[in-house]
């Protein structure tokens, strides 16, 4: 467990401290799949602002996705930050702002699970204006031009064509 111990700024002996890490999210599984290959990359720092110990944590990976239109899989390089109050105790609700550190020691791999898992996107494309797959052949349309045709063209057709069938 990689763990930032983060006391000597809670007490007020330190201004601030720097920690560069790693953590391991490679078992966390979303939607069948494992997004995280690679470990992920974590500086966080804890200092004081306007009086009131903070965590803040800059974290860079890189995301094995599969594109929800295309199917085709592609990697996302994310650079992502977060910001916290760090407190030993607390008595009132937690939206996420807080970490609690009873012992002034706070979980890095906890605190990352935390700030990314939730900020994953539901819906992903490989880009913005992917094509998709020609529903007639099944081609991926960002790399071939099959040249299909749609099967409706024309909504006047449409109503033609359901005027016959009845
Ligand atoms: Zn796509
Ligand atoms: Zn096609």
């Amino acid at each position: 467990m990689k763990k930032f111990d983060v006391n000597s700024v809670l007490d007020g002996v330190q201004a601030s401290l720097v920690v560069g890490e790693t953590v391991d999210l490679t078992s966390v599984h979303i939607r069948g799949l494992s997004p995280f290959t690679d470990p992920v990359a974590i500086t966080a720092k804890a200092s004081v602002v306007d009086g009131v110990a903070t965590l803040g944590c800059v974290y860079t990976y890189r995301l094995s996705l599969i594109c929800d239109r295309c199917l085709t899989s592609f990697t996302k390089e994310v650079s992502q930050r977060s910001s916290h109050v760090v407190v030993r105790s607390l008595s009132g609700p937690d939206h996420g702002e807080f970490v609690v550190a009873p012992d002034g020691i706070v979980s890095l791999e906890e605190l990352a699970t935390n700030d990314i898992i939730p900020e994953l996107p539901s819906k992903v494309l490989c880009r913005e204006d992917c094509k998709g797959l020609c529903p007639v052949c099944g081609g991926n349309r960002n790399q071939v031009q099959c040249g299909c045709k749609p099967k409706t063209v024309d909504p006047r057709l449409e109503i033609l064509n359901k005027f016959f069938e009845s």
